[in-house]
């Protein structure tokens, strides 16, 4: 994909959102910095591409663990200035693991403090381009994307992949409206001139048409039928879970589940199955897909 120069993309597995770094006469910046227990190898990563220069800068997307885990690493390293969505200010600055959905999904983060906010509209100049944030609420509320008009990239965090976007985490906890959030910021995407999309996850693509036609299809389907985003929500959040541990005992499967209240309460909202028959589904079909393999009483992150 065909970037100016001054953006690196550091991207690596799916687990771990990318790290998009400007690089500034005026000093880099680094946009999301990956999972917190991947933190040491975003330092490195960084170090490589910053090549001797200072980071300026840390801009956060969203406050997802898999955003901002590695903001206090980033800090520590560099002192850099750190900015974040205005919504998500209150939540980071009182560390609210519930908002946060740490302990509520089993994932952890580094508590860390930032240094200003950004808000929809806000301009900033970075890599000699200036850039609009722009509102994204969806799979998360206070999200925000930053477009650049001349050089006609979006950066997109969770909002748009090239096969889809985040989980609507709203609807999934019983509120409504996540639906509608994630129409507007698509239809928000749809009004842009984009070249390049620079996902959260996944390699920066061009096919932005087909990539909103999928999302926007996707979306559908979950306004049709909410339980099709329940049950794709909790395969996705189980094999998030496999892909950091490595392996998980299946006999340790129902105490692993009852620790993370997220599945229970969305299988009691949405799909109302016995638990053992929900721990039947989910593995088999992450089997199915190729998500994970069963071997001799494991499921292994395949
Ligand atoms: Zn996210």
């Amino acid at each position: 994909m065909n970037l100016p120069p001054q953006i690196r993309v550091l991207e690596r597995g799916w687990l771990s959102s990318n790290n998009v770094l400007v690089h500034d006469s005026a000093g880099c910046t680094l946009i999301d910095s990956g999972y917190h227990a991947h933190a040491a190898q975003t330092l490195l990563l960084l170090q490589h591409a910053l090549g001797g220069k200072p980071l300026a800068r840390l801009i956060n997307t969203h406050c997802h663990s898999d955003h901002m885990g590695g903001n206090a690493a980033v800090q520590r390293a560099y002192g850099c200035r750190t900015s974040i969505p205005v919504g998500e200010a209150p939540a980071i600055a009182a560390w609210d693991d519930a908002t946060l959905m740490l302990g509520y999904t089993g994932q952890s983060a580094e508590r860390f403090s930032y240094d200003d906010t950004i808000a929809a509209g806000d301009r900033l100049q970075l890599g000699g381009l200036e850039w609009e944030a722009l509102a994204a609420p969806g799979h998360d509320m206070h999200a925000l994307m930053f477009y650049s008009g001349a050089a006609r990239i979006l950066i997109s965090g969770d909002a748009l992949w090239e096969n889809g976007f985040g989980l609507i985490f709203q609807e999934l906890f019983g509120q409504t409206g996540g639906f509608s959030d994630t129409r507007a910021t698509l239809e928000t995407i749809s009004r842009l001139d984009i070249a390049t999309v620079i996902p959260g996850h996944g390699a920066p693509f061009g096919s932005v048409g087909r990539s909103l036609q999928t999302a926007f299809q996707r979306l559908d389907a979950y306004e049709r039928d909410p339980a099709k985003l329940a049950r794709h929500a909790l395969k996705v959040m189980l094999s998030f879970s496999l892909m950091i541990q490595g392996r998980l005992a299946l006999a340790g499967l129902p105490q692993f589940l009852a620790e993370r209240p997220v599945y229970g309460e969305v299988n009691r909202r949405f799909l109302h199955l016995p638990e053992a028959e929900l721990r039947e589904y989910l593995v088999r079909d992450l089997e199915r897909a190729g998500a994970l393999k069963l071997v001799d009483g494991w499921m292994v992150a395949a």
